[in-house]
């Protein structure tokens, strides 16, 4: 970051001194003992009149919302250390051209980086989009097949159901299975699916964000032509996936890797081309292919928050680390439901059960309001389940820190303990 003097007039709003984050304000902008939320300022200072201190977690909750979602505390810090003037360029980045060089920089290494992340192959295009997962509840069926083919959903959740009703719009998809009937709690043994042979593609929701059932492994599609399809929103890049297993693979951003507003396809290559007539310029994945994501303007800030995440998951040692740290904090989540003796119960099925997004109920469930108020004053935020389910839910995706599942677990055997 350039250097920029502490005395002029219009002191920088943020720079970062080592690993001290600190905000700055022209001193007459400085209320004494304000009461802004994130920083303090002391008035008995000299130098520290102009400068406020921003400790990591002391104004922060844990926040358990299932998108969008806690991000890393680092990843914040830094972007806010980079807002005002990113990289010496003298802006930000919400300031950028979009095809100058230093977004490109940052587009390039967003891209570069996730390719480490999941192992992408090279026959594998990355988009950056926008438009979020829903916008490829039709893209997908517009981009890989013609409106009279056949395709296959395999529905373990709401979010399943709904691709399937919008592919109705530009192709001919069959509900191979559904757990609608038993309130989706499992995923179905492959061997007994009815795959049509003649499918183009097979759609899954590898994560069913509301109802908490994740795939473990994946079905393939019977026809040998055709590819299966993912929607990995709410747990992509939360472990290691076999990208050469998928023919496409998209995931809005605002669970694991970023902000809302980005949605990312990862797409193999001999796909792309085929789209058919009616398809809008936005949702042809080949124009996007062919422009690096630049076609039009794409959602830049949002793209950069993604690249400090997919920096920040690399220097975590990858995603077989952060598979490991979701799998503990999840074992402690589910071990508590399991040993509460039904004070608290999670319905899914327990191979399937998801390790981002945990549901439960609670056995007398005229106290999930007292519950959801007693985590609150404790600073743990947004565990009320799904309104289409009801009870609670804690998203626990890569950026709850293992304290804030811990601090939920603590809370939650004393809660019983008051109430049994
Ligand atoms: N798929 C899944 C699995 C989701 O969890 C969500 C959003 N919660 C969506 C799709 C829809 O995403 P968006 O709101 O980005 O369109």
């Amino acid at each position: 970051m350039a250097a920029t003097s502490l005395n002029a007039p219009n002191a920088p709003l943020l720079q970062k001194t080592h690993q001290t984050h600190v905000f700055l304000k022209p001193i007459s902008t400085i209320p004494c003992q304000t009461s802004a939320k994130r920083f303090s300022i002391s008035c008995s200072a000299t130098t520290q009149d102009r400068l406020s201190v921003q400790s990591q977690s002391q104004d922060r909750v844990f926040n358990f919302a299932a998108g969008p979602a806690t991000l890393p505390e680092n990843v914040l810090l830094k972007a806010q250390s980079e807002l005002y003037n990113w990289h010496g360029s003298g802006m930000s980045v919400m300031e950028m051209s979009h095809r100058g060089k230093d977004f490109r920089s940052i587009i390039e290494k967003a891209e570069a980086d996730l390719r480490s992340l999941l192992k992408i192959p090279e026959n594998y295009a990355v988009l950056f989009l926008q438009g979020g997962a829903t916008t490829q509840f039709a893209a997908v069926p517009l981009n890989l097949c013609a409106p009279g083919d056949s395709v296959d959903y395999l529905v373990t959740g709401s979010w399943g159901d709904k691709a399937f009703k919008e592919a109705k719009k530009y192709c001919n998809p069959k509900v191979i299975w559904s757990g609608k009937s038993e309130n989706y709690v499992r995923v179905p043994s492959f061997d007994g699916l009815e795959l049509n042979p003649n499918a183009k593609y097979l759609h899954i929701c590898a994560n069913e964000t509301i109802y908490g059932v994740e795939f473990k492994d994946y079905p393939v599609p019977r026809n040998p032509n055709g590819v299966l399809v993912a929607d990995m929103s709410s747990n992509f890049c939360s472990k290691p996936v076999d990208v050469t297993k998928f023919g496409l693979i998209y995931a809005g951003a605002q669970k694991n890797v970023g902000p809302s507003g980005v949605c990312i396809v990862i797409v193999r290559k001999d796909l792309l081309g085929n789209a058919q007539e009616i398809t809008p310029v936005m949702l042809d994945y080949k124009i996007h292919a062919d422009n690096n994501s630049l076609y039009n303007t794409p959602p830049c800030y949002g793209i950069y928050m993604c690249g400090l995440v997919f920096e920040d998951l690399l220097k975590q040692g990858g995603l077989e680390e952060v598979e490991k740290k979701n799998q503990k904090k999840a074992g402690i989540l589910y071990n508590a439901i399991d040993e509460s003796k039904g004070f608290y119960r999670c319905p899914v099925e327990k191979s399937v059960r998801s390790l981002m997004n945990v549901p439960f109920t609670l056995e007398k469930s005229e106290l999930e309001a007292e519950f959801l108020k007693e985590a609150e004053k404790e600073k743990m935020v947004q565990l009320k389940g799904h309104r289409s389910v009801g009870g609670m839910r804690a998203s626990i995706y890569n950026a709850m820190p293992l304290a804030g599942v811990e601090k939920l677990v603590a809370f939650m055997k004393d809660f019983q303990a008051k109430h049994a």
